[in-house]
């Protein structure tokens, strides 16, 4: 009998241990380990922090979800990692043996980066966490009493951007709606070389009409941005420019769970996990990576440094690779290795409009420095589509599917996009007990 353990129950580790669990022997055990009591759509924070919806609308209670589905869960925190012993200890001193582990703690938040920054102690609001949505809402809702200087954007090192454009158009149109427009004035400010760019370079057609939609609705943009410092009033850039402050949303730079960051050798310098291309840990067979707690470096230098995005969907498939290795190595599945593609799609919501952004692959091939496609495409349809998939992963997990056939055969007649693909060769198995 085998025990396979899921330390995240987010995005990526909710689906991951529902593959698992499919795919494996019921005699093999899958535990979930969550510091957090709900699953939470990640995405829909844009909508919470601007009042759209509730908080409640983009969240399932995990415990009666792991009970019909068969996996073990632990409401609890992971404090420490040993690969080498194979065990975990959470926060309340119980630990657990494990053969595999699959670690999908997504992000920490780096807001200690700049003096001001954050929503603890620091004058600018988040939308990462559901609490830091939460607050962003309370004070947006105050805003609108007297609206004035919105800035939204992004900190050097920053990797995720979509969710900065979402947050400003989506709060110009309310804006626009309440008739307060007039009275306030809203700015970009990115550490991106250009508006629409996502970490992602060269994404055809992004550039132009990312740009065109931010002048249409009057938006200033201040690209190549490097915020130094945060006061209650006012956000200063390192060219010396300082822009005026009543409402900041400004998204961090991401670093990997702080227990990654507390053993040695499992992560790199920010807690990111290297991965191989089965996104195994080279030097600990027994540990598997997933989301934004991965490695994947950006392959390019600006003048501002960024990270590379890593989507909910490029998440969805390293969780299907992961569970799917697993199973090879624990040979419940007589099949060659597989590797996540990387070709993303991300559904921008920009309030009455919304753009729909595919980069396959997001890294361009080494060699050649081509992908086999990019584009992005502009329409209402955006936004509804958006929504459907939002109904359509809650639905998901409630059930029990990580991603059905139907799915990958959606993606690839809609975007001719695939998940995963085989890596070539015999399965490479290691036994997860591998001296390293
Ligand atoms: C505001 C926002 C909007 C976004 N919008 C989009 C979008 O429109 N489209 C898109 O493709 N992507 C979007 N993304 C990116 C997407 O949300 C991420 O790719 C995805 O959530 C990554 O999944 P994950 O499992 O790595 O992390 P998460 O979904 O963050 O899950 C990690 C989980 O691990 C738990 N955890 C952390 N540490 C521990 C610990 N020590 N012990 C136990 N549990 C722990 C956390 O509490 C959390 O529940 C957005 C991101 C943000 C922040």
């Amino acid at each position: 009998m085998a025990h396979v353990v899921v330390i995240g129950a987010g995005l990526g580790g909710l689906p991951t241990a529902y593959e698992l669990r499919h795919l494996l022997p019921p005699q093999d055990r899958v535990t979930l380990i969550s510091d957090q009591p709900k699953f939470t759509f990640i995405p829909g924070l844009v909508r919470v922090g601007l009042g759209i919806d509730p908080l409640a609308h983009f969240q399932l209670d995990l415990a009666p979800l792991a009970q019909r589905h068969g996996v073990e869960l632990i409401a609890d925190k992971v404090t420490d990692l040993d690969p080498t012993a194979q065990r975990i200890t959470l926060d309340s001193g119980q630990t657990l043996d494990y053969d595999y582990v699959a670690i999908a703690t997504g992000p920490s938040f780096a807001f200690d980066a700049i003096p001001g920054f954050g929503p603890h102690g620091g004058y600018t609001h988040s939308i990462c966490s559901p609490a830091h949505a939460q607050e962003a809402q309370a004070a947006w809702l105050q805003f609108l009493e007297n609206p004035g200087a919105l800035v939204v954007g992004a900190a050097p090192g920053a990797g995720c951007f979509g969710p900065a454009y979402e947050f400003v158009l989506m709060a110009e149109q309310i804006l626009r709606k309440k008739g307060l427009r007039d009275r306030a004035t809203l700015t970009l400010v990115t550490p991106e070389p250009y508006a629409g760019h996502l970490g992602v370079s060269n994404v055809n057609h992004a550039q132009r009409l990312t740009e065109a939609l931010l002048r249409k609705r009057g938006i200033e943009v201040i690209t190549n941005a490097a915020i130094t410092a945060i006061s209650p009033d006012r956000i200063t850039l390192d060219d010396g420019r300082t822009l005026p402050q009543q409402y900041a949303m400004v998204l961090p730079a991401f670093r990997g769970a702080s227990f990654i960051q507390n053993t040695p050798g499992l992560g790199n310098e920010k807690g990111f996990i290297p991965v191989l291309p089965t996104y195994q840990h080279p030097n600990f067979p027994s540990v598997y990576a997933l989301g934004v707690g991965v490695n994947l470096a950006q392959p390019e230098q600006f003048r501002v440094p960024i990270g590379l995005p890593k989507s909910g969907q490029m998440t969805e498939a390293m969780g299907m690779a992961v569970s799917h290795n697993i199973a090879v190595q624990l040979g419940a599945l007589q099949k060659p290795l597989q590797t996540p593609t990387l070709e993303a799609i991300c559904f921008a919501e920009f309030g009455d409009t919304g753009i729909l952004y595919v980069a396959a692959p997001v890294l361009p091939d080494s060699a050649t420095g081509q992908r086999r496609y990019s584009y992005a495409v502009q329409g209402k349809w955006v936004v509804w589509g958006k929504a459907l998939f939002e109904q359509y992963f809650m639905t998901k997990m409630r059930l029990g599917a990580a991603v059905p056939w139907y799915e990958r055969l959606g993606l690839r007649a809609m975007f001719g996009v695939d998940l995963v693909k085989p890596i070539d060769g015999p399965p490479q198995k290691t036994p997860a007990r591998a001296s390293v």
